[in-house]
């Protein structure tokens, strides 16, 4: 479900909070309002600022994206969305559309934590579980990649992000919401995109 952490006690960093903040543009009264009703970030001379360094709690920082999410819709949190992985920094192991993809669950994991301890040991390349998926499935011999997100984030949010990381490297990719799949709008789970280049 949209907006539903998956359990209690996990927390998100201070940039992945920013990226939503910055992704919406003029709608920066949206965030402040809604951010600072939950305790997220500080106005200051009417401006919300976020730590960078900081930690949030995943489920306020949810409540307060819903809220904005209800007032902007789709097509804005789409474009935020595609300001996810434009902001970001990759490993150097991310040199195509499908690692690109498969990159972004490892991110999300990055960027939550449970209990002081990131989701993803960049270690031992181990995740632990706790906030759902980003999926990848490459299809053997096509220039194809499904991808089931299982997260607690809008529909129109993520296709935005899968969007944006497969034109990072094949500007012309197309990336569809395969409308015959369940989808997050609709209350369920998941939502399933179908990325070809
Ligand atoms: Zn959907």
């Amino acid at each position: 479900m949209q907006f539903k952490a998956f359990e209690p006690g996990i927390e998100v960093n201070g940039p992945t909070v920013n990226s939503v903040v910055a992704g919406l543009g003029y709608f920066t009264n949206l965030s402040r309002r809604y951010y600072s009703q939950v305790g997220i970030g500080k106005v200051i001379n009417k401006e919300l600022h976020i730590d960078l360094n900081g930690w949030y709690s995943q489920d306020s920082w949810l409540s307060a994206f819903e809220n904005i999410a209800k007032t902007v819709g789709d097509r804005v949190l789409f474009n935020i969305g595609l300001s996810v992985p434009a902001n970001a920094i990759f490993p150097p192991w991310v040199v195509d559309v499908h690692s690109g993809v498969k990159a972004i669950d490892v991110a999300y994991h990055l960027n939550h934590r449970k209990n002081g301890k990131l989701l993803f040991n960049p270690d031992n390349g181990s995740m632990t579980e706790g906030i759902g998926h980003y999926g990848y499935e490459g299809i053997p011999g096509e220039n194809r990649i499904i991808s089931i997100c299982r997260n607690p984030f809008p529909c129109a949010f993520d296709h935005g992000i899968i969007t944006a990381m497969a034109h990072k490297f094949a500007p012309l990719a197309l990336v569809k919401h395969d409308d015959t799949k369940e989808c997050r709008k609709k209350g369920a789970d998941s939502c399933t995109y179908i990325i070809a280049w």
